[in-house]
């Protein structure tokens, strides 16, 4: 029999009323229908899907609550007309994300090498108006690049003395807590190319000013991420094999109608003994709850009684970082012709970087190239209309790569931080002073609710690995206790 007994949860179809024998909560106006579960999780990005999966396979009966009418959260694929794909969220796997990788292989799904045909371009910090045609990024062809390599090497030195689990309990913690990135970088930085190179290239993980993030956060992520050589390095070695969303969609397969779609939580009322969720199309009581959501969307959720203050504070400091994708797909991947690999870094233009992100030939003959523009400028093309922001976009590729850049068969941005159930992205990051203020906060169950999501991962946070780690680290914590 199954660990999980449904004696404590009292309820079902229709009522959603009592658990533990304590009245909690009735089902909201708007609220159609009522189900009971072991575990109810909120939210069916990886993070979500891994925990209702991992559950369900220990024998828990799950109900998954999905804001979207689509699971994957911020991994999203769309197909191109010749059978080929672009992922319009999360694309790379990598280096020790051991956690995706087996999931990927789990799902029958296979991965690809990330195509790297050619030179990268990486803007000078000596001279602004050129470009260098590098190997790889920071090898010695780049003038400066031990410059560049000793302050990482910096970097990774405060990072190496952070321990993930706890960087609250660092020694100098509350000290490197209250020393911006930005700060940092004025006091070490002496040469201005670099200043803007490193803040623009390690700003670009929480897709956060340097003004706006901690030492001590940035750290973390970093040593979360295994430092700074396998962060931008090997991380994004591989590809999915049509994307990233099909592994997700072949885990909601799995759990069939155990997720409900379009399905937003809007309020979870809770004692020791469990909780009722209520979205706005169905109310589950369960024993348990895991809210797998970005962070400030989980403040977002009302919750009774109100949570501890430094949980409630905490979710008021972790904003969505803000970066815009932009996909431009072209008939071939010309810049190859060109002995380019489509990457390019560019610490001082509206685009921060590019990437050759197309399909293996066999399954279509696209070129796709990827750009990325970063924080400060985000924000700034978010206010041009649409046609402005990407005429502009569109030149400064083609400043890289060529007139042909400018005539890309298909072009789409996603802006993640108009995305009501997702507000910002690659990840969220903590504001200067919250580590040490919250600390354990981040990630301590309250009552029967515990908290997943990339964000609150030790291992690769920010990515989709860390996000099934997340999921997956809650749901044995679940398993666990019966
Ligand atoms: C443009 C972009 C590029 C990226 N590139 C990479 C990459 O190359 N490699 C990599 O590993 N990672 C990458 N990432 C990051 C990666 O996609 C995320 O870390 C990961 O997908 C997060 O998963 P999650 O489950 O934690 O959260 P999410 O994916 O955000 O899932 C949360 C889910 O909860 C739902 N939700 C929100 N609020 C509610 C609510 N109130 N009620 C019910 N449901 C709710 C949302 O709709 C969503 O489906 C990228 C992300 C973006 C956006």
């Amino acid at each position: 029999m199954s660990k999980f007994s449904r004696r404590q949860v009292i309820g079902g179809a229709g009522s959603a009323v009592l658990v533990g024998g304590a009245s909690v909560a009735k089902a909201a106006p708007n609220t159609t229908s009522s189900l009971a579960a072991d575990v109810c999780i909120v939210g069916a990005g990886f993070a979500g899907l891994a925990a209702a999966w991992r559950l369900k396979q220990a024998g828990a009966s799950v109900v998954v609550l999905e804001a979207r009418g689509q699971v994957g959260g911020r991994s999203w694929t769309v197909a191109t007309k010749d059978g080929g794909w672009v992922d319009w969220g999360g694309q790379w796997v990598g280096s020790s994300q051991e956690r995706f990788y087996a999931l990927i292989r789990e799902m029958g799904c296979e991965t690809y090498p990330s195509p790297n045909f050619g030179k990268t371009l990486q803007r000078s910090i000596y001279d602004a108006s050129t470009y260098h045609r590098v190997d790889e990024d920071l090898n010695d062809q780049f003038p400066g690049s031990e410059v560049l390599k000793s302050i990482y090497r910096k970097l990774d030195d405060i990072a190496d003395t952070v321990d993930v689990n706890a960087p609250w309990a660092h020694p100098q913690g509350r000290l490197l807590d209250s020393v911006t990135f930005a700060e940092w970088l004025r006091q070490n930085v002496e040469h201005e190319g670099a200043r803007q190179f490193i803040a623009t290239e390690v700003g670009s993980v929480p897709c956060a000013s340097p003004a706006e993030i901690s030492m001590l956060h940035l750290a973390w992520l970093i040593k979360a991420c295994h430092g700074i050589g396998e962060l931008f390095g090997a991380a994004q070695d591989d590809r999915l094999i049509g994307g990233t969303q099909p592994v997700a969609r072949r885990v909601a397969e799995k759990l069939k109608d155990e997720i409900k779609f379009d399905a937003p939580v809007r309020r979870i009322q809770w004692n020791q003994k469990g909780a009722v969720v209520q979205s706005d199309s169905v109310a589950v009581t369960a024993r348990r709850v895991v809210v797998a959501v970005p962070p400030s969307l989980a403040g977002a959720i009302e919750y009774a009684p109100s949570l501890p203050v430094n949980r409630t504070q905490v979710t008021q400091r972790w904003p969505q970082g803000i970066v815009i994708k932009v996909s431009m797909v072209y008939s071939a991947p010309f810049w190859r012709d060109d002995g380019l690999n489509g990457t390019s870094y560019d610490h001082i233009s509206v685009m921060g970087e590019t990437a050759d992100s197309s399909n293996p030939p066999e399954y279509s003959k696209a070129g796709i190239l990827t750009g990325f523009v970063y924080t400060d400028h985000a924000r700034a093309v978010s206010l041009l209309p649409a046609e402005e922001r990407k005429r502009l976009l569109l030149a400064e590729v083609a400043r890289r790569f060529g007139p042909k850049a400018l005539e890309p068969v298909s072009y789409h941005e996603s802006n993640w931080t108009e995305a009501q159930w997702t507000r910002g992205c690659f990840t969220g990051f903590l504001t200067p002073g919250a580590t040490t203020l919250f600390g354990s906060a981040v990630r301590d169950p309250v009552g029967p609710i515990h908290w997943a999501g990339t964000e609150t991962s030790t291992d690769w946070p920010s990515f989709i690995d860390g996000a099934i780690r997340s999921g997956e680290r809650e749901a044995e914590a679940i398993r666990k206790a019966g």
